[in-house]
């Protein structure tokens, strides 16, 4: 151990990701003197590099829907406010109905997502194909879209706030894995890594797809469990589709799938397995390209001549729910937890982490406490969010 170092914090953020290192900026903004821990030589390089950048409110649940809300104000004006560029394109998201069944589940969610002031519509087959002309006509009911959704570069994203962060006087300790928590009478009074023994008022967990790691040290079982997910990218061509392209239909070896154009060209693209696949493994597999590529030109014919240039693996912090959990642990009073932040993490990082420094400050607003309702720890974890 080398003890040079000011090992004394107001905060300690374990992992700097998509939730943690948001979160370091707005506690370091709020006054503290905070510390990331981050075991691999960067930011952002966990789950955060794999995401493919989607960003929506369009939710099933009003927690989610409130926090995206906050999210795209600071993804859309994050250049006026930070000066970076992170790519943000307002783009908006199509959810594709060719049935009845998708047609009544979209419908049926839009009374909750207009009450809580989202922008989206339905719109019939027709109408639907002056927003995406290139959508196979051939049973098309109709869909919704947002058009206030978009999407942003993750990794731009995770490094500006790293940089502002920086400049707020965060410490960021790369290549320091946490080894052990010690926890004296229901409170974390130790943190150690293979380098110091760190002490802080509070610690946050933000470690992704590893919480549950992170939480066993503290003593505390979290129900976070990767769940992995791929994805690709292919070459660019001229820009003809506009917002991200969902389809909730379910089919073998698939629940749903999504793609859109990103602003530089490139179709991204993701699929959710059935059944899903747990653990780290972050290998790519053989069945991923074939089953997601037929989806997508069964619902886009035009796609069929586009080549794939890249295919990657990452993981989802799942949770029984699909709902991310936010708040202090129950048991162990200074130990706050920014996890499971599904399939939604890298457009929750913003307003997540805004809400991680209120919950530090002890200042949550009334709307953070009906947030808290559906996303605490110790709820029951039986819901479950329908547009995961
Ligand atoms: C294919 C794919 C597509 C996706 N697309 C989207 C999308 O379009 N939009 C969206 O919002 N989300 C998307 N996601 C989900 C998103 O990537 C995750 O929800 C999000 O990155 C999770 O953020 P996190 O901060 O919890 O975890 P991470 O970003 O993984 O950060 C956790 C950090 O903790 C560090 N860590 C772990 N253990 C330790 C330890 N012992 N000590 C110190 N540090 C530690 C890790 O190294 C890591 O850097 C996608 C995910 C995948 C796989």
């Amino acid at each position: 151990m080398t003890n040079n170092q000011n090992t004394t914090f107001d905060a300690i953020v374990i992992g700097a990701g998509s939730i943690g290192t948001p979160t370091a900026y707005y506690l370091a903004k709020s006054g503290l003197k905070v510390l990331v821990l981050e075991s691999v030589p960067s930011v952002g390089q966990g789950s955060n590099k794999r995401a493919i950048g989607g960003i929506r409110a369009t939710h099933s649940d009003p927690a989610k829907i409130a926090l995206c809300l906050r999210s795209i104000e600071i993804f859309s004006s994050f250049k006026e406010e930070f000066g970076d560029d992170i790519e943000w394109d307002r783009c908006g998201y199509a959810f594709v109905a060719y049935r009845e069944r998708e047609e009544q589940t979209l419908k049926s969610l839009l009374l909750t997502q207009k009450s809580f002031g989202l922008n989206i519509d339905w719109y019939d087959g027709k109408e639907f194909r002056e927003i995406i002309p290139d959508l196979n006509p051939e049973d098309l009911v109709g869909g919704t879209f947002s058009p206030d959704d978009g999407s942003a570069s993750p990794l731009l994203t995770n490094h500006a706030y790293y940089t502002h962060a920086m400049e707020l006087g965060v410490e960021f300790h790369f290549c320091e894995p946490i080894r052990e928590i010690e926890v004296e009478n229901g409170k974390i009074s130790a943190v150690i890594t293979d380098d110091n023994c760190y002490t802080a008022g509070i610690v946050v967990n933000c470690a992704g797809a590893w919480a549950s790691e992170i939480g066993k040290l503290a003593g505390i079982d979290l129900p976070v469990k990767p769940d992995s997910h791929e994805a690709a990218i292919t070459e660019p061509v001229a820009r003809f589709l506009g917002p991200m392209v969902v389809d909730i239909r379910p089919a073998p070896g698939s629940t749903n799938y999504y793609f859109y154009q990103h602003i530089t060209g490139q179709i991204i693209f993701c699929i959710t397995p059935d059944p899903n696949a747990w653990g780290f493994d972050t290998r790519e597999t053989s069945s991923f390209l074939p089953m997601v590529s037929q989806r997508m030109i069964e619902v886009m014919p035009r796609l069929k001549n586009i080549r794939v240039r890249r295919t990657w693996r990452g993981l989802y912090p799942m949770t029984p729910d699909g709902f991310p959990i936010f708040g202090w642990a129950p048991g162990v009073s200074n130990f706050l937890l920014g996890v499971g932040l599904c399939g939604q993490g890298f457009m929750l990082g913003p307003s997540g982490g805004e809400l991680l420094a209120r919950l530090a400050q002890g200042v949550p607003t009334e709307n953070d406490q009906m947030i808290l309702q559906y996303v605490s720890p110790d709820r029951k974890f039986v819901g479950q969010e329908l547009l995961k």
